[in-house]
């Protein structure tokens, strides 16, 4: 069932040299106890996406179309103070970097503790209790010494797994992770996906993963859309996704992932456009190399290509 809805979301900025979209009529939808990912070369809307949803996006970007569904209500038409009742305590965001995301001033608890009084209005014994059940549930061993603890006391995957509980001790229903394991080495990118997939099962929270590793998808997601250049190009379950990739990007993308067997790593030649650059067609044709003549003139819709997989690419025509 789905629990937040994106529909036809446009999205742009003023540059120098005018309004330049960033975002083409971008769908997906997020689904309790599903893990959704959306994957794409760094610039392409990803985060921007994310971001739309949370109502956290920079001054100058402009939403130009499109709704974004949750509870009943379009996030685009809330005023800032029901996006503040809505952020960290039903929609929560897992940041790239957590080493500048808690306050290294205050205890790790001291700011978990603050979390619960704005967004749960407990404090006292109760929001303790609380925390240390977060904490264990993100399974930081000993949790009412860690609660004590300063952020520097904290390594770089406590402090993720510290973000996390934040968001659980809220009953989030969404969590949106950016990037969450991009600062953190291999082992620990592996537990804190190893978490992310068992608090998904165990609270049905929705789970939406912003990233450019196709690797940490293949193992944890259970949809994909792929992303290019402002536009979805290709979304379908994850198994079929891996199994019959249509996209001659995500075609692409998946060649790129290093594998143990010793194969040569394949590139994408060319580079992904700026937001400046107006490219006619498909956008992904200076790079692919099944380009025909429309696709240089003539944008590709979504072609049905499976069940719930759908491809932007002439070549289903
Ligand atoms: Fe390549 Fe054309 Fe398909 Fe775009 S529409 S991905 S250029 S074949």
């Amino acid at each position: 069932m789905s629990i937040l809805d994106v529909k036809n979301l446009n999205l742009g900025f003023n540059c120098e040299n005018g309004f330049r979209h960033a975002l083409y009529d971008v769908n997906f939808s997020l689904e309790k106890g599903k893990m959704f990912a959306l994957v794409g070369e760094s610039g392409c809307g990803k985060t921007m996406s994310a971001m739309s949803i949370l109502q956290l996006l920079p001054k100058t970007a402009k939403i130009t179309g499109g709704e974004i569904i949750f509870d009943g209500k379009n996030l685009l038409n809330c005023t800032q103070n029901e996006m503040q009742k809505i952020r960290g305590a039903k929609i929560a965001l897992i940041p790239q970097d957590p080493m500048t995301s808690l306050n290294p001033l205050y205890t790790v608890g001291d700011q978990l503790l603050e979390v619960l009084k704005v967004h749960q209005n407990l404090e006292g014994k109760e929001a303790f209790q609380k925390a240390i059940e977060a904490f264990e549930m993100v399974q930081i061993p000993c949790p009412e010494i860690r609660l004590k603890s300063y952020p520097h006391e904290f390594s770089g995957g406590m402090k993720q797994r510290a973000i996390i509980a934040m968001a659980l001790c809220c009953n989030a229903e969404i969590l949106i992770a950016d990037e969450p394991t991009t600062a953190l080495d291999v082992t620990i990118q592996a537990q804190i996906m190893k978490l992310l997939k068992e608090i998904k099962e165990q609270t049905q929270t929705a789970i939406m993963l912003i990233t450019h590793d196709l690797a940490l998808v293949g193992e944890n997601a259970d949809e994909v859309s792929v992303m290019y250049a402002g536009r979805i190009v290709e979304n379908a379950p994850a198994d079929e996704f891996f199994q019959t990739p249509n996209h001659p990007y995500s075609m692409a993308l998946l060649k790129a992932i290093p594998s143990n067997k010793g194969e040569k790593l394949e590139t994408i030649a060319g580079h992904p456009p700026t937001i400046q650059q107006i490219i006619n067609g498909c956008k992904f044709h200076p790079r692919c190399k099944f380009c025909m003549e429309i696709c240089k003139q003539e944008i590709p819709p979504m072609f049905t290509v499976g069940q719930n997989h759908n491809s932007a690419c002439f070549l289903n025509k």
